[in-house]
């Protein structure tokens, strides 16, 4: 019997980190509901009907979407991940289809705490399969339609999307053996490549990077050179 489940932001992007999915997974398609509004939203129940009205009058097998976003933020997980959606015609094979609950044409999403929180659900999404801020796209992309609505903008929201991405990365932490110092490397995401900086490990090592790349196509670690003023000090 299909149903929903509500998650919080934390067991939602665990259960994308786990949830086995065998189909190939290369977008992610993001929706508004325009009926439901955002002001017509009333939890568990507005979802429920949205899924009831997929599965009765348009004879699907379970809600059209995987994912619903309440304005408040509040997260449904609906049709299972592992299978293909029924949300945007000729993509449904290899997308997940995420909806905000929400006339975007109308209703600002800036308004909503529920906007950023279904980023960070998206942010998840590209992390677990691989993907860039480039594999979102927006219903109207393939329809001739709003969805998900005039006031919600592509490239500003792949970026949005793309500095979440980057948070929940976090900082890479390098333990130095023995001593068990923690030297924290900050990553960033850029194009879908991964990219770390470890000036600050250099640093904690006493050493600068000594950049051979143009010649030997090689990075390394060298002590510092000494100060003038060490120098003199030391021959003092
Ligand atoms: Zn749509």
């Amino acid at each position: 019997m299909p149903t929903e489940q509500q998650l919080s932001l934390p067991e939602c992007q665990q259960h994308i980190r786990e949830v086995p999915v065998s189909r190939a997974i290369r977008s992610v398609i993001v929706h508004h509901t325009w009926r439901p509004t955002a002001s017509n939203y009333r939890g568990l129940s507005t979802v429920r009907a949205v899924r009831q009205y997929h599965m009765k009058q348009r004879g699907w097998s379970d809600n059209g979407y995987h994912i619903m976003i309440g304005p408040s933020g509040d997260i449904f997980l609906c049709r299972p991940i592992s299978r293909a959606g029924a949300h945007c015609r000729g993509q449904n094979q290899d997308s997940i289809g995420l909806s905000y609950i929400a006339n975007f044409d109308s209703e600002d999403p800036a308004d909503y705490p529920g906007t950023e929180i279904g980023q960070q659900v998206v942010a998840a999404l590209l992390q677990r399969f691989s993907l860039t801020p480039d594999d979102i796209h927006f219903h109207r992309e393939y329809a001739n339609k709003t969805c998900p609505g005039r006031n919600l903008h592509l490239d500003e929201y792949r970026h949005q999307v793309e500095l979440r991405t980057s948070e929940q990365a976090g900082d890479i932490k390098v333990v130095l053996l023995p001593g068990s110092q923690v030297i924290a490397c900050r990553p960033r995401l850029e194009d879908g490549t991964t990219r770390v900086d470890l000036r600050p490990l250099a640093t904690a090592l006493d050493c600068e990077v000594y950049d051979h790349l143009a010649d030997q196509g090689k990075v390394y670690l060298r002590k510092k050179a000494k100060t003038l003023r060490d120098l003199q000090h030391l021959s003092e």
